[in-house]
């Protein structure tokens, strides 16, 4: 399983292809991203699912364009469609992006799994940030979303979001192997283990 990553968009939100034996599943594609296409082609790579990590504007912003460019279905945890069509709840005009509502064809639960060439990367419901987030783990790697990034966390004080939530998500992330490659919603990759020695949200806990 390999992985390339595309900073997008304002807020460079972190789009991740995820590819293994010529298939590739899209995260969170924040922009339309000529560069995501490019690379695509590049490698030979046919796209079998867009995935969102959470519903927020700035992960979802390129979904109806990417899916119209690839024909791919788009995946979201089932708490959070909602946000994929309410700006109230996926905040695009707070910092102006207009999101074109896409609906999702496959609402992803805690343990479904996600298949990508010969291997799958599984579910795992992570909520705190927003209702529905989610971490996709497998392969020695965990993509994130908006959960957990290097010496950070997401904020828990935006519309659907919840503390408590937050902190057992974290409880949960932290029991995974330390050696885990973390590639985050927005700045630079890291690993578990670094982040249980020195990010504060985790060493609180
Ligand atoms: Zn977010
Ligand atoms: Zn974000």
């Amino acid at each position: 399983m390999q992985i390339e990553s595309f900073a997008l968009n304002a807020l460079s939100t972190n789009c991740y292809v995820v590819y293994d034996s010529g298939e590739a599943v899209i995260v969170d594609p924040g922009d339309q991203s000529q560069a995501v296409l490019d690379f695509l082609e590049d490698k030979g790579l046919s796209v079998v699912a867009v995935v969102n990590t959470h519903g927020h504007s700035d992960h979802i912003h390129g979904n109806a364009w990417l899916l119209e460019k690839t024909g791919a279905p788009l995946a979201i945890h089932e708490d959070d469609a909602a946000f994929l069509v309410d700006p109230a709840l996926h905040l695009g005009p707070q910092i102006r992006m207009d999101v074109v509502p896409t609906e999702a064809q496959r609402l992803l639960r805690d343990g479904d799994r996600i298949v990508i060439g010969s291997g799958s990367l599984e579910v795992l419901h992570t909520p705190g940030h927003t209702p529905g987030g989610i971490c996709l783990y497998g392969h020695g790697l965990l993509i994130s979303g908006d959960t957990l990034f290097k010496r950070s966390v997401g904020r828990w004080d935006l519309p659907g979001a919840d503390e408590r939530a937050l902190q057992d998500s974290l409880r949960r992330l932290a029991k995974l192997p330390p050696e885990t490659k973390v590639f985050p919603g927005h700045g630079p990759s890291t690993t578990l283990g670094e982040e249980l020695e020195s990010n504060p949200f985790l060493t609180s806990l």
